[in-house]
């Protein structure tokens, strides 16, 4: 799997890939990072890469000629490129297990108020909101989906079960989780988790995510609920 990056901040990006999990993931060959600034593509004497809006409108729009360039410069035959914008689809957990399988996801990152419409329309193979909020660039958003779809890349997480029992499986929320010590500052851990019948413990797991799902999460539909 490679992820290319088209951003004009390329420095914003590089860093997220240094450490952790997916620093050393990347060490091991299981994927690949580019970062192109697509400022470099510019035409323009003083490398612009936005303009006013055509027909009013506030602020400025990335002009196609620079970004359509980029584009066709790092493309491949089985590239898939994402747009990134508030005005699309919200991003989720099946999409990031879709992803997953690509050869190579070209991360389109905007700034300024977005794209001229016709780069959307050549070569968009999908467009991405991150959520139901506005950012001032891309990048943050291509960063997060990078993220939640290379820990479903084969050998990224070292320990692949911990992927089975996370929210958003089965469309539930996790359910709580705790560790040592038994008590902290008065608060104890369900005594049912400290017994070892591990039956009865994801019975009861099963229910508190049930419980926290409609509690934060009344919009989502539980998969054996009529
Ligand atoms: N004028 C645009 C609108 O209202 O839909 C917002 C432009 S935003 C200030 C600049 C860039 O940030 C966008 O082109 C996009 O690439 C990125 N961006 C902002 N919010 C985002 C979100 N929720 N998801 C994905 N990308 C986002």
């Amino acid at each position: 799997m490679k992820i290319t990056f088209l951003s004009l901040f390329p420095n914003l990006l590089r860093g997220y890939f240094q450490d952790s999990i997916l620093g050393r993931a990347k060490e091991k060959g299981l994927f690949e990072v580019e970062f192109v600034d697509f400022r470099e593509f510019s035409h323009d004497r003083h490398k612009k890469v936005d303009r006013p809006k055509v027909g009013g409108g506030a602020g400025m729009l990335l002009e196609p000629q620079p970004l359509a360039d980029a584009i066709e410069a790092v493309k491949g035959p089985r590239s898939w490129v994402i747009f990134l914008t508030p005005a699309a689809k919200r991003f989720n957990q099946n999409d990031a297990k879709r992803l997953s399988q690509k050869e190579h996801i070209i991360f389109v990152c905007g700034r300024y108020e977005g794209f001229d419409e016709r780069l959307i329309e050549l070569y968009a193979d999908e467009v991405l909101s991150l959520g139901d909020f506005v950012l001032t660039g891309g990048e943050v958003a291509a960063l997060a989906m990078s993220d939640a779809i290379l820990r479903n890349v084969e050998g990224v997480l070292g320990n692949p079960e911990s992927l089975r029992e996370e929210s958003f499986e089965g469309n539930l929320l996790e359910a709580p989780s705790f560790t040592k010590p038994d008590s902290f500052k008065g608060k104890k851990i369900v005594s049912e988790f400290l017994k070892g019948n591990h039956a009865k413990i994801s019975a009861l797991k099963y229910d508190m995510a049930v419980m926290r799902t409609r509690y934060y999460r009344p919009d989502k539909r539980i998969a054996d609920e009529k």
